[in-house]
Order: structure tokens, then sequence, then C-alpha cells
């Protein structure tokens, strides 16, 4: 056991496992199949690395796409374990070589792509000394889950040719359908299913409900002015938007670029590269986009549009912070993109249970209470803290009785005869003089004006309120015009009260300004550091042609400025550092570091370093 965690410092720089990755290694290490579950981000490849380093042979390493096979590969060779990748896109000769390579036991890791596995199996595969089998994403088996993919049902092959070899199948989907499914599918025996928790506390969650599209594109600007530098993903529903915002931000100078599964594959291989090496920061992409990348520095992810579930979405946002260190989500709610979502459910093949998911995307988006709460109440976690890391814990809303707020927007909506929008209603409240008023004669009712009180934002923000609380109804079908519901009408004839949550425009906190990636980097000395280690960081990067991540990830640099280490043991206790990358980088860095604090040269390398 020892053995294993010198193993995890030597290999990968961590002095501690995370929860469940030490029970999960050991009972492979028994010859035992194991079920995953992780979230996105949670240390998966750990639970199979690990054993795949520790034991004899080589282990297989099952995964769906090309580019996240090359950029684990990549990483694993940064840290001195070798691994090599086989798939169709590659020279034949290159392929045999690879072969070559792993029938001499000389690779600890071979990647292969599932449509290869059968083909394979004829004359290579059975020539190996097989350590331990590892199925990634291993959900795309199932058509109960999201992703399913034709090639991975070919997989049970495994456990048949390879009986004795244990399997360990790792997912981050989590509903029970699928995992059963998956085992069965597999053939594993008896395995152990192990579950983490899907906590991911360093991202920061929010919402924000009711903009239209000019004041979506003027907040995400805002967000990323407060983030220079850093990488992120806006996903969107429609192929459309991905490319309107990127061209937006490009005129904003902001470096973006669209990616979606109608784009040829050679482009959409560009523009993944180029966010890889950090050359594009920004990529406004569909669905389609991070399944296949390892990238740990993306430090924000947005929801232009909202997705269809809570998966989905936690599969998303997971995206952002997988180094552990801090990194901020928001999402954009509205009602229409909610109601083109409904018509989608009402087309699907699995419509109740697709509605279901869909409404807790929407209790996720409308609640009151601290979202982190609710996401995990949603994957059966169950907590009593709240979590202070979401717009909700950050800016608690404050209750008041707003009944007499909730009847003059009733009022108004009963006296056009149910027959207008939110926007026309709030200019009707708010006594606006544009033309359609006039012309329609609202500025006649006894309504009109009687909210000049408050702001344009703050009615759409209390309107919303009545909507969710079940007092107003949007009328799909004829130009989402109000309705006012019975329930309503009890509150508009005074039979019941109205709570509301104070709406505030102007919060103390700005919720688009960045959580501090380096919380500590409160001193001169530390921001200075910061620049020299980032820079130091990307020559390295540039000069290996490399991510900078494989250098060292956002969550070592952190540890760095926090140690500040000036001597090279201290270095080596760095989360992240470990044996090659100490060899290759630790004198540099402590080197840097001593500069920065203006520190005498280290001494020159003596022969037993
Ligand atoms: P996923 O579950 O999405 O496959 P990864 O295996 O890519 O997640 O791990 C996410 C990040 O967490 C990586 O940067 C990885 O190096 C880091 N990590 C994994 N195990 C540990 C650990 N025991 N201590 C600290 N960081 C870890
Ligand atoms: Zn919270």
């Amino acid at each position: 056991m020892d053995e294993l965690h010198s193993l995890l410092k030597r290999f990968f720089g961590y002095s501690t496992f995370r929860p469940l990755q030490l029970d999960i290694i050991q009972h492979l290490l028994k010859k035992e199949d194991a079920m995953v579950l992780m979230p996105t981000g949670g240390g998966k490849s750990v639970c199979y690395q690990l054993p795949a380093i520790y034991s004899p042979g080589v282990a297989l390493v099952i995964s769906p796409l090309i580019s996240l096979m090359k950029d684990q590969v990549e990483g694993l060779r940064a840290s001195g374990i070798p691994a090599a990748a086989l798939n169709s896109l590659m020279p034949e000769a290159e392929q045999q070589q690879i072969k070559q390579l792993a029938r001499q036991d000389k690779l600890k890791l071979l990647y292969i792509s599932p449509e290869r596995v059968k083909a394979e199996m004829r004359w290579f595969l059975p020539h190996l000394n097989v350590s331990l089998i590892a199925i990634d994403e291993a959900h795309c088996i199932s058509q109960w889950g999201h992703d399913f993919r034709p090639e991975y049902t070919q997989l049970a092959i495994l456990k048949e040719r390879f009986p004795q070899v244990p399997i360990i199948a790792l997912t981050a989907t989590a509903d029970k359908v699928t995992r059963n499914d998956i085992i069965r599918q597999l053939h594993l025996r008896n395995p152990r299913t192990f579950i983490s928790s899907f906590d991911r506390p360093n991202l920061s969650l929010a919402v924000e409900k009711g903009l239209d599209k000019k004041e979506k594109i003027r907040a995400i600007v805002r967000f990323i002015k407060h983030r220079p530098r850093q990488s992120g993903i806006i996903y969107c529903q429609r192929r459309a938007d991905t490319e309107m915002l990127a061209a937006e931000l490009q005129r904003f100078g902001f470096g973006a670029a669209a990616y979606h599964a109608g784009m040829e594959p050679q482009d959409r291989e560009a523009v993944q590269e180029a966010f890889i090496a950090d050359r594009t920061r920004i990529i406004c992409a569909t669905v389609a986009f991070g399944m296949g990348i390892d990238k740990s520095n993306v430090r924000w992810v947005i929801h232009y549009t909202m997705p269809q579930s809570i998966e989905n979405y936690y599969q998303e946002i997971g995206r952002a912070g997988r180094d552990g260190a801090p990194a901020d989500t928001l999402l954009f709610f509205s009602i229409g993109d909610m109601i083109i979502l409904r018509r989608f459910v009402e087309e699907s093949g699995q419509k109740e249970i697709n509605a279901e998911k869909l409404e807790w995307m929407r209790r996720y988006c409308e609640s009151s209470v601290c979202r982190r709460r609710v996401l995990l109440s949603y994957f059966g976690e169950s907590t009593t803290e709240d979590c202070h890391n979401c717009d909700i814990c950050k800016n608690p809303p404050e209750r008041f009785d707003g009944t007499i707020l909730v009847q003059k927007a009733l009022s108004a909506i009963v006296r056009t005869d149910e027959h207008v929008g939110m926007n026309l209603l709030i200019d009707i409240l708010r006594g606006s003089s544009q033309a359609e008023i006039k012309d329609r004669g609202y500025h006649l009712l006894k309504t009109y004006g009687v909210g000049r009180d408050l702001s344009f934002g703050e009615w759409r923000g209390y309107l919303y309120q009545m909507i969710q609380l079940g007092f107003v109804e949007v009328n799909a079908e004829e130009h989402h015009v109000l309705k006012v519901t019975p329930t309503g009408r009890d509150v508009l004839y005074g039979k019941q009260k109205a709570f509301l949550s104070r709406f505030r425009e102007e919060v103390a906190t700005d919720p688009y300004k960045a959580t501090p990636i380096r919380r500590l980097c409160s001193s001169n000395l530390e921001a200075s550091l910061l620049d020299a280690l980032t820079q130091l960081r990307k020559q390295l990067a540039a000069r290996e042609k490399v991510p900078v991540y494989h250098i060292f990830t956002d969550d070592t640099l952190n540890d760095i400025i926090e140690q500040k280490p000036t001597t090279l043991e201290d270095f080596a206790e760095i989360r992240g550092v470990s044996d090659l990358k100490f060899r290759r980088y630790g004198r540099v860095f402590v080197s840097l570091i001593r500069f920065v604090m203006r520190l005498p040269k280290l001494p020159p390398a003596s022969e037993t370093e």
C-alpha cells in the first residue's frame, strides 16, 4: 500500500489519493471487476493508470475519441510512463511499431479505439500480457445513455477472450438504468460499483434569468473581460448561435472560434488543437465539443442556452476546473428557451423521462436555495450545508410581502384582456410612452404607470417569480402572451398573500467577477511570482510543443505560490510535481522563484542531484 502512495507521488506528483481512488485500485489489484461512477474531473484516470504501472504487462484502455487518447498519451509520457495509442488514422508503419512495443512488453498502457478491438482480437491482442482493461466513457455502450455508440456494443468480446483480466468501466453518467446496462453488456463478473461524490466545490455556480440576445452578449463580454488570458467554453443549442457568438466576440477583440457538428472534420480538429494549445481562448460550441479533450485549465463555462437535463449540464460545466483550481460557470435561463426545449421533449422518443429531466433543470434555474444542494440532491446526495460558492449563497434572496406588487401586475394583465407579452406589460406598468401603447389605447387603462417606482429589470425579475410561483402563465401558442392562473386570481382578489424574493439589479458582489484563481495572491510578491511562473511554463510548453498543463497544471502553480518553495527539496513536495517533472523542471522553477524573491542563486548542481 505504501508502494502505491510512492508510485502516486513519483509518477503523478500527488501525496494523497482522492476519495475512492485507493479503494478502486486495490480492488483491481485483487483482479476483480469494477464499475466506477465519478464526475468529470473527479480523477478517474489515476484509478486505472496507477494499477497499470504497478502490474506487470500492459493495460488496454478503450476510449471513444482519438483526440482524447492523444492528449492522455502525451500527458502520460510527460510523466515518464510508456504509453501509446492505436487508431485507424495512423500510418501503417507507426501502428506496426506500436504493436511491436506492446508485444515486447515495453508499454504500460495501450489506448485503443472501440471499433478496432474486434479486428485486433484476431492477431494482435491475444499475444499481449494484458494486466487490466479500462473502458472509459462506458455509458457509450448503452442506448439509455445520452451518447450511444454502436462500436461499444462489440466490447463484450473482451471478457470472453480475457476472462482472467479485471475490467474497470468508468463513466460520469449517473442514472442507474445505464449503469446496470453497462455491467450486463460488458459481462462484468460480480463487479463492485464505486460511486464518488458528485460535488465539485471548486466550480462556482450562477444563473442569470430572462436576458435577451443583446443583453446576453453584453453580459458575456463583461464576464470575459474579467478573465483575461483564461480559457473557456460557451455552450449553445444551435449551430447558428455558435457562429454568431464567435463573430460577435471577435468584433470585441477576443480570440474566439465556433465549433459544431456541421463543420468539416479537419476544421473541427484545428479548432480543438488551437484551444488545447491556448492559441484560441474561447470556443463557442454545440455540445459536441469538449468530450474529446482533457484540457485541465478550462477556467470557465457559460451556457448561452439551457441544457436539456442536469446530467448534460453537469457534464458540461464539469469540463471547467478539472485541475481542482477555482473555475466559474454561468447559465442563461429564459422562458423562451424553456418553451423550445419543451417542444423538443414532446417530439422525443422517451417523452416522460425527458420531460422530468427538463423539469429538474427548470427547478435548478429557478431555485431560491443553494444551487449546489439542488444539483447534489438530483444525484441522490443530500447535504445540510450551503456551499457559499453559488449565486444564491453569495447573495441570498430577502423575502417580503409582495401582494400589492403582484396585484398591480395581475390587474394589468387582466385589463389588457390577456393579450400582451412580458415586455409590453412592463412598459404599461411603467407608463412608457411608446407608440404601441398609444395605438392600442393602453395608456387609458387604470393600471397604466402604476409601477413607475420599479425599473424594467426589476419588473422582469418579479414577473419571472410570478411565473415560477404559478400566478402567471406564458401562452406559447399565442405569441407568449401572459395569462393569470386560478391561483393568481386568488392573489388578485385578496384571498391569498404573495411572498417574493427581493430582486436586486445592482448587487454588491459583481456576479461576473472571476473567482480569484490564486486565492492568496494578495501581495505584490505573489502577483509577480504568478506572472513569472506563467511565463516560464509557457516558454517550456512552446519549446516542448505540449499544452501548458502538461508542464504543470494551474493547481500546481497555485501550490507553488502558496508554499513558495525556495529549495529543491521543498519544490519536490509541491502537488503535481512527479519525479520526472522534478528532474526536468525543478531547477529552473526554483531558480526563478529565488530570483523573484531576491534570494541568492542556487548553488550549482551537485553530482548527486
Ligand atoms: P476524469 O475523472 O474527468 O477522467 P482526470 O482523471 O482527468 O478526471 O483527473 C482530473 C484532474 O485531477 C487531473 O488534473 C488529475 O491530474 C487530477 N488528480 C487526479 N488524482 C489526483 C489526486 N489524487 N490528487 C490531486 N489531483 C489529482
Ligand atoms: Zn450555494
